[in-house]
């Protein structure tokens, strides 16, 4: 089922042009939240992130396995089906002058 879905939006983001735009891209600090109580696990994050930031756990929902590979291109926070991906980039810290 996952696989025919992949088939099928291959034709709309193919995943090499994809990749290419993520070696172009610098890596950014990110914070990536998954909502597993929305998610349904279809499987479609982990198959199309183009830096291969998810792996699935035993029950096959996305968990983050490299947030540090995470380059914010939005993919996943845009495409998952159940608005169950946010990805932001994380605030540096900088103290105010006193
Ligand atoms: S795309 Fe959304 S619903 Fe599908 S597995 Fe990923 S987080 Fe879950
Ligand atoms: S924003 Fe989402 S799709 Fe893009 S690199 Fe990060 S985890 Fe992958």
């Amino acid at each position: 089922m996952v696989k025919e879905r992949e088939s099928q939006l291959a034709v709309h983001h193919p995943v090499e042009a994809l990749e290419g735009k993520a070696t172009a891209k610098r890596k950014k600090d990110v914070r990536i939240d998954i909502y597993k109580a929305w998610c349904k696990a279809c499987g479609i994050c982990v198959a199309f992130c183009p830096s291969h930031v998810f792996s699935t756990d035993e029950q096959g929902f996305p968990q983050v396995a490299h947030p540090e590979a995470c380059i914010n291109c939005g993919w996943c926070e845009m495409h998952c089906p159940d608005f169950a991906i946010s990805v932001q980039e994380k605030r540096s810290r900088v103290k105010k002058p006193e």
